[in-house]
């Protein structure tokens, strides 16, 4: 059961009010809102725990290196690594798939060797490939969808051929609220000795992610969609993977020694992490995902499916409502267009009652184009909503309908 006015406590930002209305922050999707917790970790590693890790003898250095070395631990606790060598800190999604896209083409894929993408990617899993496509001649090969926004399973089979190097894919897209069938995409993809890149930035603040047992090769997930600071991220690979890849950056941590004749590099997590890493933010991060997991992410899930399910049939009480991805695996997130009023409209003039939805295309041309639309209003939710929130969320629209009659 989640207790509703305890966790709103512990999220200061919540009591503010917006031109003098209560907030109501359905931006979830975009970034979530930190509880104290996180602000205090980020406080106190500053003010008690702050100097540069790893090569330190002094006693601040040790404590700053053990308390980062302990948050990489708590992650791969979190998403069930089976080391913490899997865990690679970065700035956050968008950097780890870079990482990847980068360092596996280097790698692993010659001219005309292929990537599997799909049509919902945000650009952070499309616009990476395409600086390779023009750096190396890669492909990339587009898994449609339907049109309640679930990808067409029989066509990903089809898009495999001898060129297949990787197929790159959302685990939830950040503007239908689709939940990717992973487990049978990475079955599938297996059979074929193709590895697997998942993009989990939607998914993991709204559901258990267990990467062993979804035997994914690559997962990332940025630290500030799960209530964690911005800057961090993580990029999780299989061992077996991130020992043969080259290195991504070059400079300090990731080297064993340097002459000016030849490098070799360090052991991993080290090798992919040059420079001094964000050791404040992993540590706030790892107190994210405590925060997360005291509530549990079954209970987050399923209250958040309660307040989705709510939503979307109070939004469909209107006439000339259009909603865009209805899967039948669907995250907490809705994209809707109401007639012809303009996307942005409603998001200002909601925006004017205190209420925070996002506008426009959502990081996703490519899919907008698919659906026919510039953009869509999004409202994201997370455990700290509330019905009575979706209520005065639904009055707005009211509102906004009434005033473009
Ligand atoms: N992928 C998805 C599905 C996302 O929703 C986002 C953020 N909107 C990203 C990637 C990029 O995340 P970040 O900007 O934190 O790197």
């Amino acid at each position: 059961m989640i207790d509703i006015q305890s966790i709103r406590n512990d999220f200061p930002i919540l009591e503010k009010k917006i031109y003098d209305k209560p907030l109501i922050y359905f931006d979830n999707a975009a970034t979530t809102q930190k509880p104290r917790s996180v602000v205090e970790r980020i406080k106190n590693g500053y003010y008690n725990v702050n100097a540069n890790i790893h090569r330190g003898v002094h006693f601040l250095s040790q404590a700053a290196t053990e308390a980062h070395e302990e948050a990489r631990k708590t992650v791969q606790r979190f998403i069930n690594a089976s080391s913490s060598n899997e865990i690679i800190f970065t700035r956050g999604t968008t950097e780890a798939i870079n990482l990847i896209a980068s360092s596996f083409t280097d790698g692993f894929m010659e001219e005309g060797d292929e990537v599997i993408i799909s049509v919902m990617e945000h650009h952070s899993n499309i616009v990476p490939w395409q600086l390779q496509a023009a750096r190396k001649g890669i492909t990339m090969k587009v898994v449609p969808m339907n049109e309640r926004g679930e990808l067409c399973m029989d066509t990903y089979r089809e898009l495999f051929s001898d060129r297949t190097r990787l197929v790159s894919l959302t685990h939830m897209s950040n503007v239908l609220g689709t939940v990717n069938p992973v487990k049978e995409i990475i079955e599938e993809a297996h059979k074929k000795n193709v590895p697997v890149l998942l993009d989990g930035a939607q998914a993991v603040p709204h559901m258990q992610v267990n990467v062993a047992e979804l035997d994914v090769d690559f997962y990332v997930f940025s630290g500030h969609k799960i209530y964690g600071p911005t800057g961090i991220g993580v990029l999780y690979g299989k061992e077996e993977w991130l020992d043969k890849l080259p290195p991504y950056q070059g400079g300090g941590e990731m080297i064993a020694t340097v002459s000016f004749e030849k490098t070799t590099f360090n052991e991993l997590p080290f090798k992919f992490e040059a420079g001094t890493p964000d050791y404040i933010g992993s540590t706030a991060l790892a107190e994210a995902l405590k925060y997360v997991n005291n509530i549990g992410l079954n209970p987050i899930a399923a209250y958040e499916h309660e307040l989705l399910k709510y939503m979307t049939s109070q939004l469909k009480t209107f006439e000339g409502m259009r909603i865009f991805g209805e899967a039948a695996e669907k995250g907490a997130v809705v994209s809707f267009l109401l007639r012809d009023i303009h996307h942005y409209d409603m998001g200002m003039l909601l925006d004017r009652l205190g209420i925070a939805v996002r506008t426009g295309h959502h990081c996703a041309q490519p899919l907008m184009k698919v659906l026919g639309i510039e953009g869509t209003v999004r409202a994201s939710l997370s455990f700290y909503n509330t019905r009575e929130e979706i209520d005065r969320f639904i009055e707005g629209i009211e509102r906004v309908s009434k005033m473009f009659e």
